[in-house]
């Protein structure tokens, strides 16, 4: 796939949606979200989000455009009821061409679905579940701040089996304050006795402001170090591929066929469009997100018009950069000749070329003829890499 693909209207197009609202703060996280008080919070954003399908793709001039994913993210999608979901879903395939085989993908919190809500999703026509579990460990779970216990997030793996989902993924993290090898190793067993089609595994990222660094920083909680994080994610890396996951991503593993399709256009510069709150669309080249603002959405939606936007600026450079990075994330790696007669330059590396080369040199990254790609001793440093050559 290439970049080039991105402005070409015959490319079908990932649709992102964002619910905003979480039962509680998780202590690690800094997404935009918004308490959930009750149920009518929640029906009345849907109707909003089913409005600004419409409005926002008129303005975007993307309606009637083929859909090959959909992907239903947050804040925590899985809190609108079935009949919230069955709005959006009706605006979606008014508005867009919804092809078949279509991935439709939705992040689940094991405190909000049970049984019946999950089978009301499948018949829906979500086909992929994503299943924010983070950890087994009640202690871990604690300071996490989440708001499932480690049973009910096995029950709920359970329950979306017996509703039908024949895709499910969840999430683990590492290295996290009074998380060792022994932790990872239960949670890693556990894990693969549910037999998971796909998993994502997330190190905790120190860069972010969150209120679990904060304690971190105050002496509460034990720091993790970088060796605890590589050997942690070693030990992960190891299991899964041993137990016939393939790595394809620094964060996921999938079995067979059951790679993420709509996280990959990420990852190969390929065009999505986001509705929702603080969602990010990649359309024609540019990059713009609708505003993190749930009430100005809400008044954009009850007046008819589609919400306010904030773009990004960034010339072909920037661009191409975004491409190398995202693409470096898969473990494949990126072709730069495809990245080349896409952003119709000849040497994409530039004057990038001398740090890649000391990198390769010092052993981080491998280039192939025109293969890129990070070594394994990268994995867990990678942002600290993409730095060098920026
Ligand atoms: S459930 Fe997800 S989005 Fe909500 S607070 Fe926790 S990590 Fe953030």
């Amino acid at each position: 796939m290439s970049s080039s693909q991105g402005f070409d209207e015959q490319v079908p197009l990932g649709v992102y949606l964002h619910a905003p609202f979480c039962v509680s703060h998780c202590t690690y996280c800094d997404f935009y979200t918004k308490a959930y008080s009750d149920g009518s919070q929640v029906r009345t954003f849907a109707e909003a989000l089913a409005a600004g399908v419409r409005n926002s793709s008129e303005d975007l001039e993307v309606t009637g455009r083929a859909v090959d994913t959909l992907y239903f993210g947050g804040g925590t999608p899985s809190l609108l009821e079935p009949a919230d979901l069955e709005k959006v879903m009706e605006s979606l395939r008014a508005t867009f061409r919804l092809l078949p085989g279509v991935e439709i993908s939705m992040e689940a919190n094991p405190e909000s679905i049970r049984r019946e809500k999950l089978r009301a999703f499948r018949s829906l026509g979500v086909n992929r579940l994503s299943l924010g579990v983070q950890s087994f460990q009640p202690a871990i779970l604690s300071t996490l701040g989440r708001a499932h216990t480690a049973r009910r997030a096995m029950e709920a793996i359970e329950d979306a089996r017996a509703a039908g989902f024949d895709n499910v993924s969840f999430d683990l993290m590492l290295a996290l304050p009074g998380q060792g090898r022994e932790t990872v190793k239960r949670d890693l067993q556990t894990s693969l006795s549910l037999e998971p089609d796909h998993l994502s595994v997330y190190l905790l990222e120190m860069d972010k402001q969150s209120a679990l660094r904060a304690r971190i920083e105050r002496g509460e909680l034990p720091a993790p170090t970088e060796d605890d994080a590589a050997e942690q994610y070693e030990l992960t890396r190891a299991a899964l591929t041993r137990a016939g996951f393939l790595h394809y991503e620094l964060s996921n593993f999938a079995h067979r066929d059951k790679q993420c399709k709509h996280n990959l256009k990420y990852w190969t510069d390929m065009p999505f469009v986001g509705f929702g709150p603080s969602a990010w669309s990649y359309l024609a080249g540019r990059r713009f997100r609708e505003l993190a603002d749930l009430e100005g959405y809400l008044e954009a939606a009850q007046r008819g018009v589609p919400p306010q936007r904030e773009g990004m600026e960034g010339g072909v450079e920037e661009r191409l950069e975004e491409a190398i990075f995202a693409g470096l994330r898969l473990i494949e790696g990126i072709d730069l000749a495809d990245v080349g007669r896409a952003y119709g330059v000849e040497d994409p590396l530039g004057e990038r070329r001398q740090a890649i080369l000391d990198l390769e040199e010092a052993g981080f990254i491998r280039l192939d003829g025109s293969r890129l790609r990070l070594t394994r001793r990268s994995y867990t440093i990678a942002n600290e890499i993409f730095e060098v050559f920026v």
